[in-house]
């Protein structure tokens, strides 16, 4: 353990308890092993962190909670700081601003909206932590309404190669703004983030089941209703082989089931009208077939952290992604061969997340990721526990890749992507040669070269 001059700053090395905590992660299927660790608490302590591993002659890699640790690339050669900054989350209820320190997971910043009337751009699960998210982009389910959750950034904290502390916004320096915003990282330690709220004091969310011998015609009808949905609905379909575990109701672990959850934004068209939208969602999905569990109702934002049935403790998972064109009755069919198999599928989770909306055509433009062109977003995971699980994973990825290779837009939405070797498309060339000129701007010697994303750099 080396001690540095900054109070509190330890840098500790493999085997150390420090080490192990600062190098914890979510997702147990990509554990991290730099060369030496830190959690940072203040900005001091990140920029003592930095100085350290300049003198040391090692790169610097951030993180937060480790959900997406899978995606990142080896850390060979880097010391790995672990942002959990002092402080709460700040609300400032008048311009509908959050600030939040880095290393707060989304469950924070929702309660702490909700005390206001107001809403938060988070993602599916209460532990995903708010930097990393934002960074690569975020796909939440008032999306559709809101856009990409990074467009709501507003103004980024963070510490440079320079070791200098930078409150980053459109006027302070626009094009650094522009490519922290889901421009594939490799600028600085972020230390905190504000972003934009909007208000939602009520919402319709849940979710609902069936058993997944209905999922044509459930898919079916989802697909027709998602091709003209109001913006103020995003939803997602997945077909679960949930085991059979006490927390999770018998009626969802004795076979695949189909879900359809989500949420429907009470629209500034007057009362009642979410609850219109939800039911031209639900109502012809109900008339298939009676769900074996219906949790969809009118009720608090904080409840829309609960639609999505994520794990709430740590966990190995992997999966694949891919962001789909619409894909038609015949695309339809080759998906649920493939993970509505009545005899079961390694994938715990797969299905469609519900694109469109200001997705596709966002209200101004934002960072270097803004958007995303595509109908809608695929994902898949199962839990691995063993090499067998593993293979029989990557496996049936690998044939629902190959069956829905019509309908692939070669995109990709960056914090889907489960693992480092997959496929990735998110930026143009013209967007990366940008990014790359930033970066020599920002970081002309490379130290944070470790955390670019695969497609977001010419020059790794
Ligand atoms: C159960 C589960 C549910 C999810 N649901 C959604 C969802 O609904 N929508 C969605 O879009 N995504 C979702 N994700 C994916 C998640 O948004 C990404 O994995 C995201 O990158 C996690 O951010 P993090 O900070 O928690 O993770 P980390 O693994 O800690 O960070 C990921 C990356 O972000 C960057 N980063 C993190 N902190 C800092 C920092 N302080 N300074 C600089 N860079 C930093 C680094 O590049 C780091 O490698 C989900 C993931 C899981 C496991």
């Amino acid at each position: 353990m080396t001690v540095v001059d900054e109070p509190g700053t330890l840098i500790a090395s493999p085997g150390d308890p420090a080490y192990e905590a600062a190098t914890h992660v979510f997702n147990l299927a990509g554990p991290l092993r730099p060369v030496a660790a830190t959690t940072a608490r203040t900005v001091d302590q990140v920029r003592a962190a930095i100085r350290h591993a300049r003198a040391v002659g090692l790169g610097v890699r951030a993180h937060s909670t480790g959900h997406g640790a899978p995606a990142g690339r080896p850390m060979d050669g880097d010391l790995l700081i672990r942002t959990r900054m002092d402080g709460e989350v700040e609300i400032d209820a008048a311009r509908r601003v959050a600030r939040v320190p880095a290393g707060t997971a989304w469950a924070a910043v929702v309660t702490a909206a909700a005390a206001h009337g107001l809403a938060a751009p988070h993602g599916s699960a209460p532990t995903v932590g708010v930097v990393g998210y934002l960074l690569r982009g975020g796909l939440s389910f008032y999306g559709r309404k809101h856009g990409l959750a990074a467009n709501s950034v507003l103004a980024i904290e963070l510490v440079t190669a320079d070791g200098e502390a930078r409150r980053v916004d459109a006027a302070s320096d626009p094009e650094l703004f522009w490519a922290l915003r889901g421009g594939g990282g490799g600028f600085g330690v972020v230390t905190a983030v504000e972003v934009g709220l909007f208000p939602a004091a009520r919402v319709v969310t849940g979710a609902a089941y069936w058993p997944a011998a209905h999922a044509p015609r459930l898919l079916s009808a989802w697909r027709r209703w998602a091709l003209d949905a109001p913006w103020e609905a995003g939803t997602s379909l997945r077909v679960m082989n949930l085991p059979p575990l006490p927390e999770i109701p018998p009626a969802l672990s004795s076979g695949p089931v189909l879900c359809v959850d989500g949420v429907v934004l009470d629209a500034e068209s007057g009362p009642g009208t979410a609850e219109r939208h939800a039911a031209d969602l639900l109502g012809p999905l109900r008339a298939i077939a009676e769900p074996v569990l219906d949790t969809w109702e009118t009720t608090t934002t904080a409840a829309v952290l609960d639609a999505h049935m994520e794990p709430d403790e740590p966990i190995a998972i992997a999966g694949d992604h891919l962001l789909l064109r619409e894909i038609g009755d015949d695309g339809a069919a080759r998906l649920l061969d493939l993970i509505a198999d009545p005899a079961g599928s390694p994938l715990v989770t797969a299905g469609l997340r519900q694109l469109g909306g200001a997705y596709a055509a966002p209200p101004a433009p934002g960072g270097a990721l803004d958007r995303l062109d595509a109908a809608y977003a695929y994902s898949g995971a199962g839990v691995v526990m063993d090499a067998g699980s593993l293979a029989a994973i990557r496996d049936r990825c690998a044939r629902v890749r190959e069956a829905l290779a019509p309908w692939d837009t070669g995109r990709t939405a960056p914090t889907f992507v489960e693992d480092s070797e997959q496929p990735q498309g998110h930026l143009s060339a013209e967007q990366i040669g940008e990014l790359d000129r930033i970066r020599q701007r920002v970081d002309p010697d490379g130290l944070f070269r470790g955390d670019v994303t695969p497609n977001a750099s010419s020059l790794i």
